[in-house]
């Protein structure tokens, strides 16, 4: 093999707030060599996500936070350059927690076999972690009923996107809140949301109100804060709200109150969060399904990609400022 030298992103600093450019390292390592039952892949395209945000920092949280110079933790695609585990063979297509850098070692078991035909990234959205949580997030947790007035927040991004075109496809009247003129574009046009509501401007509550006349059945939550503020004082009686994440709040130093569960009373609601991976036993049965709903256009999705390994922390700071119109992706190879 000619590449003898493992570029590998890893986190240099806790941020502080909204992370920094210099929070990031940009280091080189030997590559790996993969021990029994291990697997070498080199990386094709690696995800950038609003939970790693997470992982940069000491607070209690549902995995292990990463430590000062640890490759930060993240999805990616890639081909396999060895393999000790009779089920791969170079130049297989695997995807797998393989983190920020140009070569990962990975138990087989770990790793998801990629079939040939579809685009290999789609398996790091629409067919991966975050498609999947649209799915089970919509369909276990928020469990909407065909005619029910669906709200999604963050409706134009990877989770969103899909989680809005789920419900579509249920028979529900879905409404996607974004930020911005191309971002409500995309939810009307490539996403066929019924109606769109631009939080960054006037008043989201009025908006919302305006064109659910007969108020919320099922809020899919992805940001938090003032946006599910909104979108909690029209629920009806009988709401579901699926906590799926609360991109608002990741950044700041003190959390804002989003929630006064006397509502929970008043709209007899049940409000639930989840995490996609409780679900990882039923991907089987996920991951047809939603490839059939791409393949006949039902669901139709975006990317947003950087070119380049050393931009991934850029990305991830621009995602996090709302610039990543779709999946957040980082094409190393
Ligand atoms: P994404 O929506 O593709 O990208 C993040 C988006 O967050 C930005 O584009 C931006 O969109 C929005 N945002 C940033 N700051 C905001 C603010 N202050 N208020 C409102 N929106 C803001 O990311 P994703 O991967 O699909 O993730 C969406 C949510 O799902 C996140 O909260 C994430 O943590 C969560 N998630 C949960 C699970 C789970 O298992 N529960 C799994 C995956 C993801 P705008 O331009 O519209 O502001």
């Amino acid at each position: 093999m000619a590449l003898r030298v493992n570029r590998r992103v890893t986190l240099a600093a806790r941020p502080v707030g909204f992370p920094q450019e210099s929070d990031f390292a940009l280091e080189e390592a030997d590559v790996p060599a993969p021990g029994a039952g291990e697997v070498l892949v080199r990386a094709r395209c690696v995800s950038v996500d609003p939970y790693q945000r997470g992982r940069m920092s000491t607070a209690r949280s549902y995995a292990r936070g990463l430590e000062i110079g640890d490759v930060i933790t993240a999805q990616a695609v890639g081909e396999v350059m060895e393999s000790n585990d009779s089920r791969y063979e170079p130049g297989d297509l695997a995807v797998g927690q393989l983190g920020w850098q140009d070569y990962a070692v990975a138990r087989g078991g770990a790793l998801r076999k990629l079939p040939p035909g579809l685009e290999p990234q789609l398996a790091l959205h629409v067919l991966g972690a975050t498609g999947l949580t649209a799915y089970f997030g919509m369909l276990d947790v928020a469990k909407p009923d065909p005619g029910d007035t669906v709200v999604v927040s963050g409706a134009a991004g990877a989770v969103g996107s899909v989680a809005g075109q789920i419900a579509r496809i249920m028979g529900c009247r879905t409404v996607g809140i974004a930020g911005g003129t191309d971002k409500l574009a995309d939810l009307l046009d490539l996403y066929r949301f019924d109606e769109a509501v631009d939080y960054k401007t006037g008043d989201v509550r009025a908006a919302v109100r305006d064109v659910c006349p007969e108020g919320v059945d099922v809020y899919f939550d992805n940001v938090g804060g003032r946006v599910s503020t909104a979108v909690h004082a029209l629920l009806n009686v009988g709401a579901r709200i699926a906590i799926c994440g609360q991109v608002s709040q990741y950044n700041l130093e003190r959390i804002e109150p989003t929630f006064h569960p006397g509502l929970l009373i008043v709209f007899r609601a049940r409000m639930q969060g989840f995490l996609v991976s409780d679900y990882a036993a039923r991907f089987g049965e996920a991951i047809p399904r939603l490839a059939r709903w791409v393949t006949n256009g039902d669901i139709r999705y975006r990317e947003h990609v950087t070119a380049g390994l050393e931009n991934a922390p850029r990305a991830f700071i621009g995602m996090l400022n709302g610039e990543n119109r779709g999946k957040a992706l980082v094409k190393v190879m």
